[in-house]
């Protein structure tokens, strides 16, 4: 009889809308497998408006913690107990974790993001990026890598409603860090091609690339690249985006979602389990080669 989920198992969701493309279900199975530990990691597809219910009951079966992604992450945190320092500079949650019936919002985002680059060999602390995006997932990579010794942080985005949150963003970093950081709006071409010019590292930290933005990127044509500028779509599916595509084109170095994926669930992974995921093997498993 198959032994692998058994009456003692202890469940993970994962809570967003869409989410059936995620890498995350089979990442941690995969991981609590290679460990041995008795947890199931499941895909719930779920938006706003069931976001408290869905909470509630998790309380009520007394989950161990789930990740939450995009519409939920700047939301959850209304449904939660506590807010990690952190998750309270960005505005957002990606990880909840409930101990005994306290359940905690947690961001792993910024830190997946600059482990990442890290393990890659790519070293941004005391150089000048270029982030685009406001959202979620760009303000966690904003704050982390500002906390982190990040010298610069030139954030380009649309005049959309995210446009606000960034002002908000740079306001805070400028309090609290060091770090130089500017915001200008994306359709700002000439100032993005300047921004560029002068960064080490430009990311994507936006929804363009992926499904239903895929095939679109904010970058006109290659001349605003060069060989030396290391460029990071934190977008994984597909694994080629089509910024990546124009940056391996115009000889940069390019980085995709996947490494950022894997380490801020290894620290998710551990805020459940209390235990290191075995980074090397998901490696392997994800396909990860830098
Ligand atoms: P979000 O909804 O909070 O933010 C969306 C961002 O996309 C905003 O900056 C918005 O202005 C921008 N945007 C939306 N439509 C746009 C358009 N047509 N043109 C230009 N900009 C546009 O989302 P999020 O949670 O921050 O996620 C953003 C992306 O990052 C998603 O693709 C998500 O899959 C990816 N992500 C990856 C990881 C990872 O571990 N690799 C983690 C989190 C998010």
């Amino acid at each position: 009889m198959a032994e692998r989920i058994t009456g003692h198992t202890e469940l993970i969701g994962l809570i967003a809308y869409p989410i059936r493309h995620s890498s995350s279900p089979a990442m941690h199975n995969e991981a609590f497998a290679k460990l041995g530990l008795d947890y199931a990691y499941l895909a719930f597809e779920v938006g706003n408006e069931e976001l408290e219910n869905t909470i509630k009951g998790f309380r009520a079966m007394d989950v161990r913690g789930c990740n939450v992604s995009m519409p939920n992450k700047t939301v959850v945190h209304k449904y939660l107990d506590k807010i990690s320092p952190a998750a309270e500079l960005c505005g957002a949650v990606n990880t909840v974790v409930n101990d005994n019936g306290v359940l905690t919002g947690h961001i792993t985002d910024g830190i997946g993001c600059m482990y990442g680059l890290k393990d890659a060999g790519v070293d941004v602390i005391g150089k000048k990026i270029t982030i685009v995006g406001a959202g979620g997932a760009a303000t966690a990579i904003q704050v982390q890598a500002a906390l982190d010794g990040v010298a610069e942080i030139s954030i380009f985005n649309k005049k959309d409603k995210f446009f606000e949150n960034a002002e908000k963003t740079v306001k805070k970093l400028k309090e609290k860090t060091n770090c130089v950081v500017n915001l200008y709006d994306l359709d700002d071409l000439d100032r993005l091609k300047e921004e560029v010019a002068s960064s080490m590292l430009l990311i994507n930290a936006t929804g363009m690339g992926m499904k239903p933005l895929e095939g679109m990127t904010f970058i006109p044509d290659k001349s605003y690249l060069r060989p030396d500028l290391v460029v990071l779509d934190i977008v994984y599916s597909p694994r080629e985006t089509a910024l990546l595509k124009l940056a391996n084109e115009a000889g940069c170095r390019t980085l995709n979602g996947l490494g950022m994926m894997l380490f801020q669930g290894a620290a998710a992974f551990e805020l459940w389990t209390g235990k290191k995921m075995p980074i090397e093997h998901m490696k392997e498993v994800l396909d990860i080669k830098y």
